[in-house]
């Protein structure tokens, strides 16, 4: 069985290697079909196909685009796109603008509760200057001993509620699921199992998703538990969505999952892959 791993993050977002050791750690735990998602960004894309060329890794271009849909933030990746399709590009550069102005009061925020120079301290982490995420901050803020992983810092600071959160507008879910498709991708909701919606907010969702042109969903995720697995399968059955697999790898320590140490797809799904010429 072919191991597939569709979504991971570079330094060119907020993974902490560069596409090319990302590509490497794939070959080395046994990946076989490889994409590389990183946030709003296709920079790391040229980089990641030549190292898994030299490799011998199928690579997939891809991407993971931050999206506003009913008051959430929800991602949407798109795998095999034609990463120079201008309206991608241009769609892409309009959602990463704000984010430095974003991580200024994130910045300010934290500063309010007595964790100052954030903005310094998050940059030092930084690969991309247009890509400030949050996950900058949150390592910063684990450098400082406040918090010992990602997932305290999270419980505690950057998110709704909680110091260091900054609202902010991406892209709309019409557009995201337009720009994949316009450059010949496929497009798919990441981990759904993140998303505080009601089941009926999950329905319009799912929808309202299908209805633009989006195709399938993540089933087997870093993101979701093991009875999430079979929770998404269903849903995937239920909406006729293809199924894909991926770690959504950030980091070697950091990441919950490793890169293609996933188990394999629930049964009675179609995987996303099954057309693509492997
Ligand atoms: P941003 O795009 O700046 O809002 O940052 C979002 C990123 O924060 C996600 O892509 C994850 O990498 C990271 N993140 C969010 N929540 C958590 C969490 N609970 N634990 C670890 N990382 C998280
Ligand atoms: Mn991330
Ligand atoms: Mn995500
Ligand atoms: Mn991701």
């Amino acid at each position: 069985m072919l191991n597939v791993d569709l979504h991971c993050h570079s330094t060119v977002s907020d993974g902490m290697l560069v596409p090319a050791e990302v590509a490497a750690r794939a070959k080395t735990n046994g990946v076989d079909v490889w994409a590389l998602t990183d946030h709003d960004e296709v920079g790391g894309i040229a980089e990641a196909r030549e190292a898994a060329g030299d490799l011998g890794l199928v690579f997939v271009p891809g991407v993971e685009i931050s999206v506003t849909w009913g008051g959430e933030t929800v991602h949407i990746v798109g795998l095999q796109i034609d990463e120079t399709n201008e309206t991608l590009v241009n769609g892409l550069f309009a959602t990463r603008t704000g984010r430095e102005r974003r991580a200024q009061d994130i910045a300010d925020q934290l500063a309010a509760v007595g964790i100052p120079g954030a903005f310094e301290g998050a940059l030092k982490y930084v690969g991309n200057p247009d890509l400030i995420s949050r996950t900058h901050f949150a390592r910063y803020i684990v450098e400082l001993g406040i918090e010992s992983n990602l997932n305290d810092v999270f419980r505690h600071y950057l998110t709704e509620g909680k110091p260091g959160f900054v609202p902010h507008r991406w892209a709309s879910l019409k557009d995201a699921v337009g720009w994949i498709t316009g450059a010949g991708g496929v497009a798919i909701i990441a981990h759904p199992g993140r998303y505080d919606l009601t089941e009926l907010g999950f329905d319009a969702f799912f929808a309202e998703f299908k209805y633009l042109g989006g195709a399938a969903i993540e089933v087997t995720t870093g993101s979701h538990t093991v009875d999430q697995y079979d929770y998404y399968a269903k849903i995937a059955r239920r909406y006729d969505f293809l199924a894909s697999r991926g770690s959504d790898f950030h980091g070697p320590g950091e990441s919950r999952v490793d890169i293609g140490a996933l188990p394999p797809l629930p049964d009675r799904v179609v995987p996303v892959w099954h057309n693509w010429r492997l």
